[in-house]
C-alpha cells in the first residue's frame, strides 16, 4: 500500500511538473515557415478540388505531414513579388498602403525595368524601417519587434529582404530579430552550394551582393542552403529550448528561388521520372524545402516541444513561369494562369497550412480566402498580445476565427493587389496593374492600356474567359470598389508617358 501511494504520489508530483513546465511556455512556441516563389501546384498535397499532373510530380511528404496534423488554406494569397509580401508581413499593410510595391536591393535605386508606356511613381524602393528618417521607406512597428517585446526569442532564418542596402532593416537584428542567420538585402542565394560557398569567394569573403552572410562553416562542404539554414535553425533553437522565453522562429528559405540549382539528396528519381533538368533541379529544391520542413516537426517532437509550438507554412509569392523554367513558360502553376509577377492566380495564390495542436482541427481544409498582410495580426493574437503599440496602420485581418472555425473574416470581404511597377518578363496578368477580388469575382485593372479583366474564380479558376463586356455591372461595382481603396491609402499611381498624367483611377476609366 505503501508502495502504491509512493507511485500514485511520485506520479501527481511529476504531473504537476509536466503541467508547470507546459504553463510556463505559454504563449506558444511559433514557427513562421516561408518559402520563396513556391508555386500553388508545386507539392503533393493538393490544394485544388482535385490532384493535378503536378501533385503527383512533386514529392512532399512532410508537407502533407504538417496537413494531416492542421488545417489547409485553399485561398490564401500574397503579392506576385518577394518584397511587397514581406513587408506585408512584418507590418500589417497593404503593400498599396506600405509602398513598398516592387522588390527592394540597393539604396536609394529603383528595381523597376524600362517601359515605353508608363513610369512607375516614386515607391518605397529602400524598404521597411524602423525609424522615420529615412527617404522612401515604410515606416513601422515590426512583427518580430512586438513579439520581443511580449517576451519571444525572436530568430532570423534565411532569407530576409525587407529593406535596401545600407538601411537598418538590411539586418533583420535592427528590426526585431534577437538572431540573424543569413539574412540581409538580397533576395537570393549567389550559390545554393556548399561546395561554391554559397556564392562567396574561395577565401570566405563576399564576392558580389549576392553572397549568403554568415555561413562561412560550411563552405566547402557538400551541402545543399536549405540543409543548412535547417542546421542553424535547429542549433540556435537548441539555445533557446526549455529556457523561459517562448520563440518565434521565422524559417524564411532561399529555396525555391532561382538560380534553380539540384538538392542532390533527392534529384535523381525526379531524372529517372523523366522530367527535364531544369524541373528536375527544381523538384529536387521543393523536397529539400520539405525535408527541412519535417526536421523541423521532428525537432519539435524529440523536444517535446511539438504540442506547444503553432506551425504556419506560406510561399511569398506565386511559382516562376514566365523565364527560367524547363517546358511552356507560364504553365507551371496550372490550372492557375501565369505565375510570379502576375495578377493571375498563378501569381498570387499560394500553398498555406497551419498547425496549432489543441486549436486547429487536424486534416482540416478552409476554403476562406485571406491574404499576407492576415498574417500580422494573426501571429500577434496567436501569441496573446492584445494591444500592440504600432506606429502604422494596418489592413490585415486576424484569421484566429477560421483556424477556430468559429467564424469568417472572408464574408463581404474584398483583398487588393497593386503593383504600378515593371517587374520585367511579360506574360499573362503580367505588367502595372491593380486588382481586386470579392467574393468569386476577381478585377485586374491595367495600368498601361488602362483595360479590364473580370473573372468567375468560381467557375473559372484558370481566368480563361474575360467577363467584363458581358457583366458592366459587376465590372462597375468592383472599379469603384478598388477606387474606394486606392484612394483611401492615397496609392501610388504611374505616369502615362504619351500624356505626362497620372494614371486614372479605375473608377475614372468607366464612367
Ligand atoms: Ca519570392
Amino acid at each position: 500500500m505503501k508502495l502504491l501511494s509512493f507511485f500514485l504520489a511520485l506520479f501527481l508530483l511529476t504531473g504537476c511538473q509536466q503541467y508547470e513546465e507546459n504553463a510556463h511556455l505559454t504563449p506558444p512556441n511559433i514557427i513562421l515557415f516561408l518559402v520563396d516563389d513556391m508555386g500553388w501546384q508545386d507539392t503533393s498535397v493538393p490544394f485544388w478540388k482535385e490532384k493535378t499532373p503536378f501533385n503527383q510530380r512533386y514529392r512532399t511528404p512532410n508537407m502533407e505531414r504538417l496537413a494531416a496534423e492542421g488545417m489547409k488554406f485553399t485561398q490564401a494569397y500574397a503579392t506576385s513579388v518577394c518584397s511587397p509580401t514581406r513587408i506585408s508581413l512584418m507590418t500589417g499593410m497593404n503593400a498599396a498602403r506600405h509602398r513598398v510595391t516592387n522588390w527592394t536591393l540597393t539604396k536609394n535605386q529603383s528595381s523597376d525595368g524600362v517601359d515605353t508606356i508608363i513610369r512607375p511613381p516614386a515607391w518605397n524602393i529602400n524598404g521597411v524601417s524602423p525609424i522615420d528618417t529615412i527617404p522612401q521607406t515604410v515606416y513601422a512597428t515590426t512583427l518580430p519587434e512586438l513579439l520581443q517585446d511580449a517576451g519571444y526569442f525572436t530568430i532570423h532564418v534565411g532569407k530576409a529582404h525587407f529593406a535596401a542596402t545600407e538601411t537598418p532593416c538590411e539586418e533583420p537584428l535592427n528590426c526585431g530579430f534577437d538572431v540573424n542567420i543569413a539574412g540581409h538585402a538580397a533576395g537570393a542565394p549567389g550559390s545554393y552550394q556548399g561546395l561554391e560557398n554559397f556564392g562567396n569567394n574561395p577565401d570566405g569573403t563576399p564576392k558580389n551582393r549576392w553572397s549568403v552572410p554568415g555561413l562561412s562553416h560550411y563552405h566547402g562542404q557538400d551541402i545543399h542552403l536549405s540543409e543548412a539554414l535547417t542546421r542553424e535553425a535547429m542549433r540556435v533553437l537548441d539555445t533557446v529550448v526549455n529556457k523561459e522565453k517562448p520563440f518565434y522562429l521565422y524559417m524564411a528559405h532561399y529555396a525555391v528561388h532561382i538560380p534553380i540549382q539540384a538538392d542532390a539528396r533527392f534529384i535523381q528519381p525526379y531524372l529517372i521520372q523523366g522530367l527535364d533538368s531544369v524541373e528536375a533541379r527544381y523538384a529536387s529544391m521543393v523536397e529539400g524545402m520539405d525535408k527541412s520542413l519535417g526536421d523541423l516537426m521532428d525537432y519539435l517532437e524529440t523536444n517535446k516541444l511539438a504540442e506547444n509550438t503553432i506551425i504556419l507554412f506560406m510561399s511569398d509569392n506565386g511559382g516562376l513561369s514566365a523565364v527560367a523554367r524547363g517546358g511552356e513558360p507560364h504553365s507551371h502553376n496550372a490550372p492557375l494562369s501565369s505565375g510570379k509577377g502576375s495578377a493571375r492566380e498563378g501569381g498570387v495564390r499560394e500553398p498555406m497550412i497551419v498547425k496549432w495542436p489543441g486549436v486547429v482541427q487536424a486534416a482540416s481544409t478552409c476554403d476562406d480566402y485571406l491574404i499576407i498582410e492576415d498574417f500580422f495580426p494573426t501571429v500577434l493574437e496567436m501569441a496573446g498580445v492584445t494591444d500592440p503599440q504600432i506606429v502604422q496602420d494596418i489592413d490585415g485581418l486576424s484569421f484566429v476565427p477560421m483556424l477556430r472555425q468559429t467564424g469568417t473574416t472572408a464574408a463581404g470581404r474584398a483583398l487588393y493587389w497593386h503593383y504600378p511597377n515593371i517587374w520585367g518578363p511579360e506574360g499573362p496578368g503580367i505588367g502595372p496593374s491593380s486588382s481586386v477580388r470579392l467574393g468569386d469575382w476577381k478585377m485586374i485593372y491595367y495600368h498601361r492600356d488602362q483595360h479590364f479583366e473580370l473573372f468567375d474564380l468560381a467557375h473559372d479558376i484558370s481566368e480563361t474567359q474575360n467577363l467584363a463586356t458581358d457583366h458592366p455591372e459587376k465590372l462597375k461595382e468592383l472599379a469603384a470598389n478598388l477606387t474606394t481603396y486606392l484612394q483611401s491609402v492615397d496609392a501610388q499611381m504611374p505616369v502615362d508617358l504619351s500624356t505626362g498624367e497620372t494614371v486614372p483611377l479605375p473608377a475614372k476609366v468607366l464612367e
